[in-house]
């Protein structure tokens, strides 16, 4: 068997084209323009690139994006004091804080102190406490992406074996609280396994669902899935390649061409979840700017 390939590239530029629509209806209705607060603290290279990534595609869909770019020996309270004002701007209606923070400044204590209305990464207590019971509130950008993928390409989740390999609070939590929902997204059996597993190759084989979230290459090989299973791959690993120009290729967590071989569908690693992390983040900004619409009428 060969997989069908799911092309996480396409299925991101048909929900932003949705949204692009949503906004252009807002704006004439309304005259609200969504808008996002991205905040950079420090140099980290990967982080810069992923809010350049996360401004440009704001700029694409007509969403504003507001960049706030501090030093990297910002302190706590002065990154408090920034939450601060962008909680009380009009103009913004959702906030992203980029993560890792330096040493200095708590994350727990920035994203408490982030307006859960205007939580689009979905990281607060509140958001994932009303994820959990099943309430409506902004999903976590890239479980949100999965599912996307899982509903858009038709995957029956209902009573499905699911396996999640990862338990972060970012990807493997939120994504088995998901999938376990009473929700047309949800409905699936769900096994969630992590470092201190005995046997993976005894969980992903019963499964129908494979969900690689461990970051680390090679932690899903071909004899670990059942014939014609689903095998979507979140991870994203640097590995060195004297042939590629920057010296390294990115990678899944998943053995992609031997595992294609025996699943029915598969994400690629780059163009599978890859590009389904932003645009939920640009789908959240627009439902909360769509919220602060439907309060002010
Ligand atoms: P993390 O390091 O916080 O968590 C990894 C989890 O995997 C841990 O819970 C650990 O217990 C588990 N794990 C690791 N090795 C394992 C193994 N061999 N067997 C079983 N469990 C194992 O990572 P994270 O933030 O959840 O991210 C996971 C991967 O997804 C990373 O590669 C990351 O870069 C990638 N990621 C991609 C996107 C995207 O948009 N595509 C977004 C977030 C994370």
């Amino acid at each position: 068997m060969s997989a069908r390939i799911i092309d996480g590239k396409q299925v991101a530029a048909a929900i932003r084209q949705e949204l692009q629509q949503k906004i252009a209806a807002l704006r004439s209705e309304t005259g609200i323009q969504p808008g996002l607060a991205v905040v950079l603290v420090g140099t980290d290279p990967a982080s810069q690139s992923y809010v350049s990534a996360k401004e440009k595609a704001c700029a694409e869909i007509g969403i504003y994006s507001s960049d706030n770019r501090l030093p990297a020996e910002t302190s706590e309270e002065e990154l408090l004091a920034l939450i601060d004002k962008l909680n009380r701007d009009p103009k913004i209606h959702g906030i992203l804080v980029q993560l890792p923070l330096p040493r200095q400044i708590s994350e727990s204590k920035i994203i408490n102190a982030i307006a859960p209305e205007k939580d689009v990464d979905g990281f607060h207590p509140v958001s994932v406490g009303k994820m959990v019971l099943g309430e409506e509130t902004y999903l976590p950008c890239t479980p949100h992406g999965v599912l996307q993928l899982l509903q858009r390409c038709e995957v029956n989740l209902s009573g499905a074996e699911v396996v999640v390999v990862g338990r972060s609070n970012i990807v493997g939590k939120p994504l088995a609280n998901l999938l376990i929902q009473k929700a047309p997204y949800g409905n699936a059996t769900v096994t969630v396994c992590h470092t201190r597993t005995r046997g993976l190759r005894n969980h992903t084989l019963r499964a129908d669902i494979i969900i690689a979230a461990a970051g680390c290459p090679n932690t899903i090989t071909a004899g670990m899935v059942k014939p014609g299973a689903v095998v979507i791959d979140v991870g994203v690993n640097r590995v060195e390649d004297p042939q590629a120009k920057r010296g390294y290729r990115l990678t899944g967590d998943v053995d992609f061409a031997a595992v294609s071989e025996k699943a029915s569908l598969i994400t690629p690693v780059p163009g599978g979840v890859g590009p389904m992390t932003i645009t939920m983040l640009l789908f959240n900004t627009v439902q909360a700017a769509q919220k602060k619409a439907s309060h002010a009428r």
